[in-house]
């Protein structure tokens, strides 16, 4: 069955008939119809009729090496070949994990020298929250359970990740959380700084709400601190230089754990392999997923370091925790092949050293200007443009998420796919992009920002 023997509508019938989607409005779906991308190279995606789009959101946050890469195929089916599938349970494993953590083990921060494996960056997440506890425990300290995390983060979405993220939409359809998960300010200067406040004070402020969340609850009730480097889904909230670096003082201050969320700033986003690098901190476990495969297999790494897993190995017991396809061999084979992409064509240094100061400048310079646009920032490839009605004041246009969403429609029409988060949109584009896609997508954003302006202001 191919389905090129079905037309663009039967596809979008069947769609509506039988497929629920992720996040969305099915009543919205069923009036407004699927967009069907078809096929995919390098750093553009087709859709059914054949149009081009510059995809500027590397899929969701993790084609990094691009589409249309035949070593991955490859290595998939060579993979299938030899072993579709064999589990890591009971004592066995097989090579390509094997291979693959100790890659893994070489490109993390020197401490972190272990890998468990699930195929989803909220499966990560959810081992990372039963390894923090299990952790504690296994110290004698079982009290010391609270995770501290921080509104409006993103950890994905099964009960442990909506319960870890601050999305209060979501947890508003969770019907109860994962008990003792705390929420603190989000280190976001735009709306949160104080006017006259500077980024470092404001920094030093936003970890501050860290410390005193660890003392009412008692620093003997905290088990860890979670956080995304840079806040993703959140609307690529970058903080100021201050902030890491404090929290990691407080953390070790009152011995909480670390847990980094890097499912998107892994495996080079940052311009280094991980944003722990970036921004000089060593945390106790990173969460990865996305872009471990570039997307081409579902798979992710909860990276552990020696303290909790030497943790394992002296005490003892079994870790009660794990899934069908931990380890599953084909996605780890094609992890391996990316990962060698990624080196072999020094992405992550183009990114650092090229690509990533180029996009900075070209935001700033070519699209800060913009009437609409109160601020842009970036960090190696990541971005955000924040909408806004009147650049003096900040003030957002009228009901919130609707003029972003009129920039992202006016960018898909002229071939540009990003992403609205409120009214924030957002970037995250392949590796692989040159300056020159940097300048032809930002010839795009500016146009689609003029359109929707148009379209705003009447
Ligand atoms: C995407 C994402 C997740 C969830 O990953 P899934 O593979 O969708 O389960 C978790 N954390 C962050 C920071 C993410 O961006």
């Amino acid at each position: 069955m191919t389905y090129q023997n079905f037309s663009l509508n039967q596809l979008q019938d069947i769609d509506a008939a039988h497929h629920l989607h992720p996040f969305t409005d099915h009543k919205d779906l069923r009036g407004a119809g699927s967009r069907m991308i078809t096929r995919a190279d390098g750093p553009f995606i087709y859709d059914s009729e054949g149009k081009q789009i510059l995809d500027g959101m590397a899929g969701l946050w993790c084609v990094n090496v691009g589409y249309g890469r035949h070593e991955l195929a490859e290595a998939a089916y060579e993979q299938m070949k030899e072993l579709p599938y064999y589990n890591s349970f009971f004592r066995c494993t097989t090579p390509t994990p094997v291979l693959l953590s100790k890659k893994l083990a070489e490109v993390a921060p020197a401490h972190i020298n272990q890998v468990f494996y699930g195929s989803s960056g909220s499966e990560a997440n959810d081992t990372a929250l039963r390894l923090v506890r299990h952790y504690w425990a296994l110290e004698g300290k079982p009290e010391k359970n609270i995770i501290i995390s921080r509104h409006n983060a993103y950890h994905g979405s099964t009960v442990a990740g909506t319960s870890l993220g601050g999305m209060s939409a979501m947890q508003s359809q969770l019907g109860g959380a994962v008990p003792n998960i705390v929420h603190v300010m989000m280190p976001y200067a735009f709306e949160l700084a104080e006017p006259g406040e500077s980024d470092h004070d404001f920094g030093i402020r936003a970890a501050k709400a860290i410390e005193d969340a660890i003392l009412e609850a008692g620093p003997e009730n905290v088990a860890a601190f979670i956080g995304e480097p840079i806040m993703g889904a959140g609307g690529v909230k970058i903080p100021p230089a201050s902030y890491w670096p404090e929290v990691q003082r407080i953390c070790r201050k009152y011995d909480v754990l670390l847990m980094l969320d890097e499912v998107i700033t892994g495996y080079g986003r940052t311009g280094a392999w991980f944003a722990a690098q970036s921004m000089g901190i060593e945390p106790d476990t990173i969460t990865t997923a996305k872009a471990l495969t570039s997307g081409y297999q579902p798979l992710s790494a909860l990276l552990v370091g020696d303290r909790i897993a030497s943790a394992l190995v002296e005490k003892g017991g079994e870790f009660f925790h794990g899934y069908t396809y931990s380890g599953h061999p084909v996605a780890c084979a094609v992890a391996l092949a990316n990962l060698e992409i990624i080196e072999k064509e020094g992405l992550i240094e183009r990114v650092r050293d090229e690509t990533g100061p180029y996009f900075n400048k070209a935001l700033k310079e070519r699209i800060e200007g913009h009437p609409i646009v109160g601020e842009v920032r970036s960090f190696g490839l990541m971005g955000a443009i924040e909408i806004v009605k009147d650049k003096e004041s900040r003030a957002r246009f009228p009901d919130e998420g609707t003029a972003a969403v009129a920039v992202r429609d006016h960018a898909i029409a002229n071939g540009m796919m990003l992403r609205a988060t409120g009214d924030t949109m957002i970037l995250s584009p392949p590796l692989i992009w040159t300056r020159e896609t940097i300048d032809l997508a930002i010839e795009r954003i500016a146009k689609a920002l003029d359109l929707a302006e148009r379209d705003l202001r009447k």
